[in-house]
């Protein structure tokens, strides 16, 4: 049977992470700083490897099927999240009991309180400061717990997060780290944040979660040695920004190969690159000298190469018509997204109208690159050809 591209990557991962982590990280002293106090963390390679072994499985079938149940908590968990805004307002009041005006605030912001559920890992106080996930391969979510830690949350949703203390913690942030890099999509997690609020004996405390994704985390991977210890970088972001990750996630575990799935364009990058902003420019221009410079042909079945067109009669087409998205209004928001453009010469184009492209086409289309996929793999090439 074909193995899924998650599994592929799965496996990529922890083999390479394994050998990496054997191979660079060194026996010795590590030195975490919390709350104002240093502690001293002995790491010896004996207890690296067995720790390895546990977290970064060789049994890819059993890596993966832990990795989609931990996907699976957290598409769950979405349904508690509260919006980044109500939870920097949360985060911002420091103080460990709720008053009624900030819960007022924060649930206009779109904040939602959990009250404590006993026996439940999330919503209960008086937990380790990282949640793990199925047989502790990977990191559910984390503590944020009031003076605990160096825990700035800058404009963007941003702080950093101490590891624990000991191997395996600090293992563990590298290898969730290590897996962004590899599936090529953002590791999503859960902050939890909690408050006294005090209602009755049993509802003594408000509990709030978020989701977050790691962020920054290149230079950490360079060398394992240098970054062990570091802490983890992450930033708060929209539920529905996690829920689109978590998607494509479980995307990568289908077998289809006729489903390519692509890995989520920074918004800035898809605005920028959007259709109203290159179909007449010079931006525009550059990608259509980059396809004739590269020998790129129209999709559309004339079987041209658009280094025999001029450039005014080359043009974008929309995978999804206009037309169609107008009709049915979900689809406005992304019509004009790079993912849904390509290359195309004038004719085929319009004789294509607003029909959506056929299977045949659609192939020709995945074969040849969405304007995205252009983007994903040669941005610096098209801005700089002349
Ligand atoms: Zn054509």
């Amino acid at each position: 049977m074909e193995e899924s591209k998650l599994y592929q990557k799965l496996k990529i991962a922890s083999k390479e992470f394994r050998s990496k982590v054997l191979s660079e990280v060194h026996d010795g002293e590590r030195i975490i700083r919390r709350a104002g106090e240093r502690k001293v963390i002995r790491v010896n390679k004996r207890n690296l490897e067995t720790v390895t072994r546990a977290i970064c499985s060789s049994r890819t079938n059993s890596l993966r099927d832990n990795f989609l149940t931990h996907i699976d908590i957290l598409r769950k968990y979405a349904s508690y999240c509260s919006s980044p805004k109500s939870f920097r307002t949360a985060w911002d009041t420091r103080s460990k009991q709720l008053n009624p005006y900030d819960a007022d605030t924060i649930c206009n912001e779109g904040g939602q309180l959990v009250p404590l559920v006993s026996g439940s890992r999330l919503f209960e106080c008086g937990q380790q400061g990282v949640v793990l996930g199925p047989k502790k391969r990977f990191i559910l979510g984390i503590r944020h717990s009031e003076g605990n830690y160096k825990d700035k949350l800058d404009d963007l949703g941003r702080f950093t997060y101490q590891p624990p203390c000991d191997t395996s913690g600090m293992l563990r942030y590298r290898w969730c780290q290590y897996l962004s890099k590899t599936l090529d999509l953002p590791y999503i997690l859960l902050v939890i944040i909690w408050f006294e609020h005090k209602i009755s004996s049993k509802i003594t405390h408000a509990f709030m979660i978020a989701p977050a994704k790691i962020i920054d985390y290149k230079k950490d991977l360079e060398n394992l040695n240098k970054s062990f210890h570091r802490p983890l970088k992450l930033q708060i972001i929209m539920r529905s920004e996690a829920l689109s990750a978590l998607h494509l996630l479980t995307a990568l575990n289908t077998t289809d190969l006729a489903i390519e799935t692509r890995s989520i364009m920074d918004e800035r990058k898809a605005r920028e690159w959007a259709y109203d902003q290159i179909h007449a420019s010079a931006k525009g221009r550059q990608i259509k000298k980059w396809a004739k410079s590269t020998g790129k042909k129209c999709p559309g079945g004339c079987n041209r190469e658009f280094r025999d067109m001029d450039l005014s009669t080359i043009s974008f087409g929309h995978v999804i018509s206009q037309d169609w998205a107008y009709a049915f209004n979900y689809l406005i928001e992304k019509i004009h997204h790079p993912d849904n453009l390509y290359l195309t010469c004038k004719s085929c184009n319009s004789s294509l109208s607003s029909n959506f492209p056929d299977r045949q086409l659609t192939d020709r289309i995945a074969e040849s690159g969405t304007i995205g996929d252009w983007l994903r793999a040669n941005e610096h090439h098209i801005r700089n050809i002349r």
